[in-house]
């Protein structure tokens, strides 16, 4: 595999008002150096510890993005560097990230996660509960987390047509909140295999992993 050229043949077919974060999970430092020599910058990983050793390890411009599950006892471990939190699936994690956040004087950005797929393993939000959630009063209250966006995965299936659904499904919810709530402008879906729907739907950041590093030993989602 070689890095570079995959990174660049991926960038070079994304619209410039889509973002790419290299999803590095599993991969060692200097296979994410390889990416980084090439340029790229904003990093995904999926184990908040994983991604600590690596923050610690590698150079400080590199923008750490949180995109699997969120264990609520680990935040601390993120709070005082996490660029983007791509995985929030609950109102007691986004308090805990606005604590942790705090004591870092720090704001944290946060993309709701939102359940498209037709897996019932995967985690998020449903449309209704999103709806209950931007009502709260108690949202407002945070003044350390800030919403950015919406996060979703589509189902895994060679249906293509199943996924661009789920993913202009995501789509309809994030330009119903996006217009009604101010600095709302990140959608983030689309992966190796289904990116390109994604982008077509209206994905404004993709998370890429196997087709820039290669097949991980262990594939892991979520
Ligand atoms: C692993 C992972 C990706 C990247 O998957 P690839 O198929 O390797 O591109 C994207 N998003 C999430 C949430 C992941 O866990």
């Amino acid at each position: 595999m070689n890095v570079a050229e995959n990174l660049k043949k991926i960038k070079d077919s994304l619209p410039s008002h889509v973002s790419l974060v290299a999803v590095s999970k599993t991969k060692s430092e200097s296979e994410i150096m390889a990416a980084y020599g090439a340029g790229q910058r904003i990093f995904g990983e999926n184990k908040i510890q994983e991604m600590a050793a690596k923050w610690e390890a590698l150079p400080k411009d590199i923008e750490w993005h949180m995109i699997g599950h969120v264990q609520r006892n680990k935040v601390k471990y993120m709070a005082g560097f996490v660029s983007l939190v791509h995985g929030v699936d609950s109102v007691r994690l986004l308090r805990e990230l606005d604590k942790r956040a705090a004591q870092y004087d720090r704001v944290i950005d946060c993309l709701l996660q939102v359940h498209i797929a037709r897996e019932t393993t995967k985690f998020g939000f449903d449309r209704d509960e999103l709806r209950n959630l931007f009502e709260d009063e108690a949202l407002s209250q945070l003044q350390h987390v800030r919403i950015r966006g919406l996060m979703g995965m589509a189902t895994f299936t060679e249906d293509m047509e199943q996924v661009r659904s789920e993913f202009r499904n995501l789509k309809s919810l994030y330009d119903e909140f996006s217009n009604s709530r101010e600095g709302m402008d990140i959608l983030s879906m689309g992966m190796s295999g289904d990116y390109t729907i994604a982008v077509e739907e209206g994905s404004t950041m993709v998370r890429i992993g196997s087709s820039i590093f290669g097949f991980r030993d262990c594939q892991i989602s979520g």
